[in-house]
């Protein structure tokens, strides 16, 4: 007698099992690990701009410098490794890498600590000891190259070679970050603007490295049904404005520019230009100038990304005012000013790069003190 067929044993299907739940075991840990640090962390604040009351207008500041590596871009990592985790890229005893020398490479090595992975940050060699000693204090190790061009070729070649994962900031900060929400930068804004007078901000004025930022916070605005309008502010020597402008992709520049963190030499992945209202091109000795100002008159140093977007926003303010217009304007604290004593904050550094800021000191102490 014939066995019936079975579903089985049948094969003409091919079937090929590849679970590893010795890796699921070690993503949920992982996983659980990077949550349990946002559970123990608190939001960063939202501060205020003093302004004079008369003018009904008020100017935010979201201070991302409270995070506890420092910057805006220890959002960006928590999401780069969840992302990496959950598409089952970042694995155990292989290195996360990263072409970053700045605060990514910082973020970055913090996270790779807490879940356990080596984290390779490959930099120039040209990068200050200064910069290579963050990292490794984070937990790091640095990769230096020859060829600052080639540090994202060097991270590719590296991430086969070791097995590991090119984390890769440009390509994938826009998507990592949960747009709809998940307490992202921009529901953390809302949320923490509710109880103000003007809650939804006329303008909120980002900065871009990435892109990943004004990408989030864009795409945030038009999926609430919000009026706000988004401005990038670009430092000197960036492709982003331009690029912006022409609807250029393939815009370049080649010029590094002085303001860390920000302003790129080509028009990044993660840089969303039809998420953007409006740009403007900021002078880096406006930029310089404005974080002067912020120490002046609110005691806080910041670094020189945390100036181009002050500068805008401020510009925005008095545009306002001419109009006779009221309502709110936001911008982000990137990061602190600590980094920077010997560059932004430094007489002799400024006249060695030919920067003189008295011009825009004195702008911003006529709109403020007019
Ligand atoms: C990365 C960075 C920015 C810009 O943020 P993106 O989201 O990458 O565009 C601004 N300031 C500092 C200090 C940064 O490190």
């Amino acid at each position: 007698m014939r066995t019936p067929p079975s579903i089985l044993t049948d094969t003409t299907t091919v079937d090929v099992d590849r679970s590893d739940t010795g890796y699921d075991a070690w993503v949920q840990q992982a996983i659980r690990a990077v949550n349990a640090d946002a559970q123990r962390t608190a939001d960063t604040h939202l501060l205020q701009f003093p302004l004079p009351a008369e003018w009904n207008i008020q100017l935010y500041l979201k201070d991302e410098s409270t995070h506890i590596t420092g910057s805006l871009k220890h959002r960006l990592a928590r999401s780069l490794f969840l992302y990496g985790l959950a598409n089952g890229w970042i694995r155990p005893g292989v290195p996360v890498i990263e072409a970053s020398s700045g605060s990514t490479a910082v973020s970055e090595a913090y996270f790779a600590r807490l879940i356990g992975v080596p984290f390779i940050a490959v930099v120039p060699r040209s990068t200050s000891s200064e910069k290579t000693r963050l990292i490794e204090f984070a937990g790091g190790t640095v990769h230096y190259v020859d060829d600052a061009r080639t540090v994202s070729s060097e991270s590719m070649r590296l991430a086969e070679e070791t097995g590991g994962h090119f984390i890769d900031q440009f390509t994938y900060a826009e998507r990592a970050t949960d747009w709809r929400g998940n307490n992202n930068v921009a529901e953390s804004i809302f949320r923490q603007m509710a109880e103000e007078p003007h809650p939804e901000p006329t303008w909120i004025v980002t900065t871009a490295g990435t892109g990943g930022t004004s990408a989030t916070i864009g795409r945030y605005v038009r999926y609430t049904q919000r009026a706000t309008r988004i401005a990038v502010a670009d430092p000197e020597n960036s492709c982003f404005f331009d690029g912006w402008l022409g609807g250029n992709a393939q815009e370049r520049c080649e010029t590094p520019g002085r303001i860390e963190g920000i302003g790129r030499p080509r028009m990044e992945p993660s840089f969303l230009p039809s998420v953007i209202d409006r740009m403007m091109k900021v002078p880096d000795a406006a930029s310089i100038a404005t974080i002067h100002a912020l120490q002046a008159r609110m005691g806080r140093m910041a670094g020189g990304s945390t100036g181009t977007g002050l500068w805008a926003a401020l510009r925005i303010i008095a545009e306002m005012r001419s109009r006779g217009e009221s309502g709110s304007v936001l911008t982000l604290l990137c990061d602190g000013g600590e980094r920077y004593v010997d560059r932004y904050y430094n007489d002799e550094w400024l006249a060695e790069q030919g920067i003189d800021t008295t011009p825009y000191r004195a702008m911003i102490d006529e709109l403020l003190d007019a």
